[in-house]
């Protein structure tokens, strides 16, 4: 079960803490609960979720299979009250990066296209959309609320190589994932490659 052999997996950043060691609260157990699902939709584990006081924003540690989230930038994501949902579809973002790195996708999707940050981005963004679409069976899901978000995550720096796409194509990949009905993460991300390839992601 996950962290019970040997040294338990750390949080290394000096403003970092496991969310597994946090009080008892809503909030825990929100994170709890969505890194559970979350795993368990795409089939892989993290070594740790890790909250940071510093970072504004989020992001999937490679090395250390770690996923890491901004204490605040997930506050401001979450509200006001109703937002929850936008907050995980980043955090599915984030989780799609891991299972990209799982299956080798990260280079194939760099052979498919040499903006490879975009191709790999749009393909997250369709990930967290799939998983979005799923949970919105669970759970009442209001799409046009987080759409708006991947809408407003895109960037206009079209020729730079850390470009992840413009807006409206992150949320058209996201909203075209979250239609893709299906609880298996391997035929979702190859629907998502099929259309971030015909989406042209360059
Ligand atoms: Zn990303």
């Amino acid at each position: 079960m996950g962290a019970a052999t040997g040294a338990a997996a750390q949080c290394a950043g000096p403003y970092q803490y496991n969310v597994d060691e946090m009080e008892g609260s809503v909030f825990k157990q929100v994170l709890v609960t969505t890194r559970d699902e979350i795993e368990r939709f795409f089939n892989f584990r993290f070594d740790a979720f890790c909250m940071d006081e510093e970072e504004y924003g989020a992001y999937y540690d490679i090395r250390k299979n770690t996923l890491v989230v901004g204490t605040e930038f997930f506050l401001d994501v979450a509200n006001p009250p109703g937002n929850i949902n936008r907050a995980i579809a980043v955090i599915a973002h984030e989780a799609a990066h891991a299972f990209q790195t799982k299956h080798g996708l990260l280079n194939m999707l760099i052979e498919t296209n040499p903006h490879r940050v975009k191709c790999i981005e749009l393909h997250a963004d369709f990930l967290a959309g799939g998983y979005m679409g799923w949970r919105a069976r669970l759970y009442d899901i209001t799409l046009s609320n987080m759409t708006e978000m991947f809408f407003d995550l895109g960037d206009a720096q079209t020729g730079n190589d850390g470009h992840h796409g413009l807006g409206a194509e992150r949320f058209l990949s996201f909203r075209q994932g979250y239609q893709t009905v299906t609880d298996d993460e391997i035929t979702l991300s190859s629907m998502g490659i099929a259309y971030v390839s015909q989406a042209k992601c360059d």
